[in-house]
């Protein structure tokens, strides 16, 4: 199919390019130092990871070990209630560690393990990818740092205590404002240190050059599937296909297989309490082009120029940028982006939970919020949506704020 100039037949082997831009967006902005690291991934990624030894391994743990393929749910109450629209959802809240983030860190750490690295590198902010990243650390016998900082360290004791009885080392980062970004520079530093024996695992489709593809490619499993699937339950393919954008993995991961299908695809950023800077986490809605972290997409800046704070009832949500391929999906039009707020996000995390038996995370609810606006606007037909992750990480949260409904 080809859409506004570019042919998706062959779109996933042409971008990123070699120097690994989408378009304009993407990129290696980082110390020559670290150039030097990301070309040894990046060659050891389209050395290793393309042979059909690490395919195989990575297809055996995938069914063995992550319960893959996680299957397609009907909603069938749902879309009986909202009328004759039927809705779908591809369960990644089924894979091992309730989230689809395992997909890319299982990737990243066989690829570690082939490489003959000792430890793997990495940040986390809500303790979501760290979990993750330690699960897949301890499955390989290797080494693992996450680094976090002060704040989000005493936020998400859960996660923490997951992350050490995994045998990871949790490495408290104290300075500035002790959040994801200082924790952010301080594991990219650490990395440039210790390049040689270790691997920097990024948790998103975000980072420099082979991170954006590496992630997407890894997370093209829940595409795959999910359209093999649906094809085989109702013998077509979905109309619509919606996900949660964040830095994009998930999205990345279920769109990949679909951009080449008459199927309209709906990327979803929250915006929070509202429009103002600071109030949401809509980067492609509301941001400009800039640099961070190491790469060129749409970011939300504050008057300075720099990063801005951002907000999200869902932590997994709030990044001010999104990755480099979505900033050029978003320009092309072949993803159409739109947002949707906090409150309209509660109501769908607790309408799934009533009608389908399905707690979803916080971070999935903002695409069931948007499945469901979606059913009630086409008047027919069917939407994918993908469930990202299980709620039972915001219980706390919600029935401290919002209590039982
Ligand atoms: C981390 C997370 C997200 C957001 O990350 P993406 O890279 O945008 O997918 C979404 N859902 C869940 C459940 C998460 O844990």
């Amino acid at each position: 199919m080809i859409f506004n100039g570019i042919d998706f037949d062959t779109y996933l082997k042409k971008f990123p390019d070699d120097k690994g831009y989408f378009g304009k967006y993407g990129g290696v902005y980082v110390s020559e130092e670290l150039k030097r690291a990301m070309m040894e991934i990046t060659e050891a990624y389209f050395t290793i990871c393309k042979s059909s030894k690490f395919i195989g391994d990575l297809r055996r743990i995938r069914r063995e070990f992550q319960g893959r393929p996680t299957p397609v749910s009907h909603l069938e109450r749902l879309s009986c209630k909202l009328g004759s629209v039927q809705l779908y959802a591809k369960r990644e809240d089924l894979n091992h560690t309730g989230a689809h983030k395992l997909n890319h860190c299982m990737g990243e750490a066989l690829l570690a393990k082939y490489m003959g690295k000792k430890k793997v590198i990495a940040e986390t902010g809500a303790g979501q990818h760290g979990v993750a990243l330690a699960t897949a650390a301890a499955y390989f016998g290797l080494e693992c740092d996450i680094y976090m900082g002060t704040v989000d360290i005493k936020k998400q004791a859960p996660n923490v205590a997951r992350m050490k009885i995994l045998g990871a080392n949790v490495v408290e980062v104290k300075h500035g404002l002790a959040t994801l970004k200082e924790a952010v520079d301080d594991a990219f530093a650490a990395y440039a240190k210790e390049y040689k024996d270790a691997i920097y695992c990024i948790g998103s489709v975000l980072g420099p050059h082979p991170f954006p593809m590496m992630v997407r490619d890894f997370q093209s499993v829940v595409g795959i599937e999910a359209r093999e699937q649906f094809m085989a339950m109702t013998g077509e393919l979905p109309d619509a296909i919606v996900a949660c954008v964040g830095g994009g993995s998930n999205a990345m991961g279920l769109f990949s297989g679909f951009l080449n299908d008459p199927v309209d695809i709906y990327g979803i950023e929250p915006l929070g309490r509202g429009t103002a800077l600071g109030d949401h986490a809509a980067s492609l809605q509301y941001g400009e082009e800039g640099i961070m972290h190491g790469f060129n997409s749409i970011m939300l800046k504050d008057e300075n120029g720099d990063p801005a704070p951002v907000y999200s009832v869902a932590s997994g949500l709030d990044y001010p940028s999104s990755g480099p391929e979505h900033a050029f999906l978003h320009d092309l039009g072949r993803v159409k982006y739109d947002v949707v707020n906090d409150e309209e996000t509660i109501d769908a995390f607790f309408e799934l939970s009533r009608m389908e038996g399905i707690i979803p995370a916080i971070e999935s609810a903002h695409a069931v919020a948007y499945g469901i606006k979606l059913a009630k606007k086409m008047g027919k037909g069917s939407v994918l949506i993908n469930l990202s992750g299980r709620g039972d990480k915001d219980m706390d949260y919600i029935i401290e704020n919002y209590g039982i409904r």
